[in-house]
């Protein structure tokens, strides 16, 4: 496949572009999903189905860009789609089968997720499979893809657990909130969205490409003003909620 240089640098700007505007505009809206979810948003459907659809071309899109590769024997770059797909086959199946909600997901959420997900898919799988300077085996022991790859299962890890800590709050049937102990709980009200920042931030390490780096901040402006209006509903909602807890950095915000 001829990989399109132009195309790659205009969505690259735009994602970069995109972080600031979502990040400003996210302060003063919450995105209208989850405990946010109000009326007047469009039509909708059932949140399982919202995030399987809006995750799908997360999977897919990156895995076309190595299919379509001819550098398909690059190790460093397969190890990549590895931890890409940990990530994305989890989030995009067994998160929505298991989760526990009743709510309902607005199309035009799904719609943009999914503009986001085909593009950030395109930018990282063109990277890896098609643009870079091929990462040879000497990228396994490059300090840069040990140090990213530590960051990322760190922030996986966290991820994974505060996720599962969040969905044992409920029984099944049960649709209601209640005030998430243990673990990162104790420091901060977002620790998955804490994990979540701190793996794409590994990824942009180890990977050491631009593609990386805008996934990072992008999650970042998506996921701290989300955090700040958790963390608000949160205090205003459970007069007993812990007062020495930040949003989503521990100690500091
Ligand atoms: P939330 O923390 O808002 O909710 C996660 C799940 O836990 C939902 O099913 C929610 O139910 C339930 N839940 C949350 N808080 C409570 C509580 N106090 N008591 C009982 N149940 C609770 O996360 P999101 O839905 O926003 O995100 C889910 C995952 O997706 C996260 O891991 C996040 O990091 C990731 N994500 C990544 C993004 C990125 O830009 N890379 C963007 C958005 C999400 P309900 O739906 O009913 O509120």
């Amino acid at each position: 496949m001829a990989a399109d240089g132009t195309l790659y640098r205009f969505l690259l700007y735009t994602v970069f572009i995109a972080s600031v505007i979502v990040c400003i505009l996210l302060y003063r809206v919450t995105a209208p999903y989850g405990r946010h979810v109000r009326k007047g948003w469009g039509p909708v459907l059932g949140a399982r189905a919202g995030w399987m659809i809006m995750e799908f071309p997360a999977v897919a899109v990156i895995t076309l860009c190595y299919l379509l590769s001819d550098r398909q024997g690059d190790l460093a770059a397969v190890f990549f789609l590895g931890l890409w797909e940990l990530h994305y086959l989890r989030r995009t199946f067994i998160f929505p089968l298991m989760m526990r909600t009743g709510r309902s997901f607005p199309l035009l959420l799904v719609a943009f997720a999914m503009v986001f997900n085909t593009i950030n898919g395109y930018l990282n799988g063109i990277w890896l499979f098609h643009l870079s300077s091929p990462y040879t085996l000497d990228w396994f022991s490059d300090p840069r893809f040990i140090a990213g790859i530590a960051v990322f299962l760190t922030g996986y890890g966290i991820n994974v657990h505060a996720d599962t800590i969040l969905r044992n709050l409920r029984r099944p049937g049960e649709t209601g909130y209640r005030i998430p102990q243990g673990g990162l709980y104790r420091l901060i009200s977002c620790p998955n969205y804490f994990g979540e920042i701190v793996e794409w931030t590994g990824w942009a390490i180890a990977t050491w490409s631009v593609p990386g780096l805008a996934f990072a901040v992008f999650t970042a402006a998506n996921l701290v003003p989300r955090a700040h209006a958790h963390h608000r509903w949160y205090r205003e909602t459970f007069p007993d909620y812990p007062k020495n807890r930040k949003a989503v950095i521990p100690f500091i915000y």
